[in-house]
């Protein structure tokens, strides 16, 4: 309803890519060794996978929020970790720079992170502030044309591979969101080293670590926007980025819907495929329901950014929706499997993984109630 042929041609070059590279052997190789292959990240980059949104001018394919959207749900499908790799550049780490960067800050670094020239992560959450981001205790402290920026932040998604973080600072302690700032922190500039990598339950092959900051000088150029303005920055992000999960969570929620039907299928047990009992083929019938309505949420939220309007309330609605019911489809699809789909040789063990963190980054599924909420009784 809310796509286009052209949006359909973009949904067919992602599906044959995910085919092509993201091979099941690629997949066990990643979860085996933690690691994601460079040159599949490369291949990405060379799609034109990195800057969906991005203008053309700057190395971008200048391309809409839907086109986003769809190109995050065919990659989810098979690789919930390969759509990370996706949605940082378009959404949480080149977000902040497509919002406030100058001409300067968006060539010096969002050009090289939409080609894959450089990496860049987003670090807003502390171990003392999570859902309430606004509480971080990270300073930035003037001095000359520099600020100095001391603190930790916590859980940040490829932060160890980064060459640069979009860090979030206290420039007055005095005020709450209002005293927040935004930096772009080379992360080789000296005081700043990061955590041992999580160990994770899922989306393996793509470190996650803390950021520690120790007397870090940043000159007053890798300012992001006005000082005070950094709350609003992460906001509007975190806008699109909710987008971004939803995607993610009825990409891969398809993922085990398909899954689930090929081996309701397949599998037989009193003489008779599965999914001819009534209580298999009424899970199926549930799930698909479900992620129809999770894929209406979420196009919709996009195509509403398309329009340049206001969706706060439905990314949200649809990062919540999505997010919750990919866990409870990849729960049934799991169950539906029996005992095999508790065994790592069936991908649904790790899809069922993978998605445990929807409901969690990017605002937990609370969050997500109190944004929703707020605007339904704002005055
Ligand atoms: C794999 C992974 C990658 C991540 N990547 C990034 C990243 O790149 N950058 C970044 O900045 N952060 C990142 N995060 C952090 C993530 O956004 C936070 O974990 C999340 O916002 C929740 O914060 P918290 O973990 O501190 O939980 P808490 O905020 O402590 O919440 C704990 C529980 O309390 C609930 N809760 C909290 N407040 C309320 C309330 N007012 N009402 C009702 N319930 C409430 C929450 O919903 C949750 O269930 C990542 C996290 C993970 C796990």
């Amino acid at each position: 309803m809310f796509l286009t042929e052209k949006h359909e041609l973009i949904r067919k070059l992602a599906r044959e890519f995910a085919e092509k590279e993201l091979t099941s052997d690629i997949l066990d190789q990643v979860e085996a060794t933690g690691e994601f292959p460079e040159e599949i990240f490369q291949k990405m980059a060379k799609a034109g996978f990195f800057g969906i949104k991005v203008p053309k001018e700057l190395g971008g394919s200048g391309a809409d929020h839907r086109a986003y959207v769809i190109v995050m749900e065919e990659i989810a499908k098979v690789s919930g970790v390969a759509s990370i790799y996706i949605s940082s550049p378009n959404s949480l780490s080149g977000g902040p720079l497509l919002l406030d960067g100058t001409d300067e800050q968006k060539e010096k670094y969002l050009t090289p992170i939409v080609t894959g020239e450089k990496k860049l992560c987003f670090a807003l959450t502390e171990p003392g502030a999570g859902s309430d981001a606004g509480g971080m205790t990270t300073t930035a402290v003037k001095d000359g044309d520099y600020y100095i920026l001391n603190g930790r932040k916590t859980f940040i998604t490829m932060a160890p591979l980064s060459d640069y973080a979009v860090i979030y600072a206290k420039t007055d302690v005095t005020k709450k969101t209002r005293g927040i700032s935004a930096f772009i922190v080379d992360m080789k500039l000296p005081g700043v080293s990061c955590g041992k990598p999580e160990d994770k339950m899922g989306v393996i092959g793509c470190a996650t670590s803390d950021i520690i900051l120790e007397n870090v000088r940043v000159h007053k150029s890798d300012l992001l926007g006005a000082e005070g303005e950094g709350f609003i920055n992460a906001m509007k992000t975190l806008d699109v980025g909710r987008i971004g999960v939803a995607a993610q969570s009825i990409g891969l929620a398809q993922g085990a819907l398909d899954e689930a039907i090929k081996y309701a299928k397949e599998r037989k047990q009193f003489g008779r495929r599965i999914g001819d009992f009534q209580g298999i083929s009424f899970m199926l019938a549930d799930m698909a329901t479900k992620l129809e309505a999770a894929k209406l949420l979420t196009y919709q939220a996009a195509y509403l950014k398309d329009m340049n309007k206001s969706a706060t309330k439905e990314a949200s609605m649809a990062k919540y929706y999505a997010s919750e019911a990919c866990n409870e489809i990849c729960a049934k699809a799991l169950q539906i499997h029996g005992g095999y789909g508790f065994i790592k040789d069936y991908k649904i063990e790790r899809m069922y993984r993978d998605c445990r963190v929807f409901t969690i980054y990017e605002g937990t599924s609370q969050v997500q109630q109190m944004v929703i909420s707020g605007q339904l009784l704002k005055k």
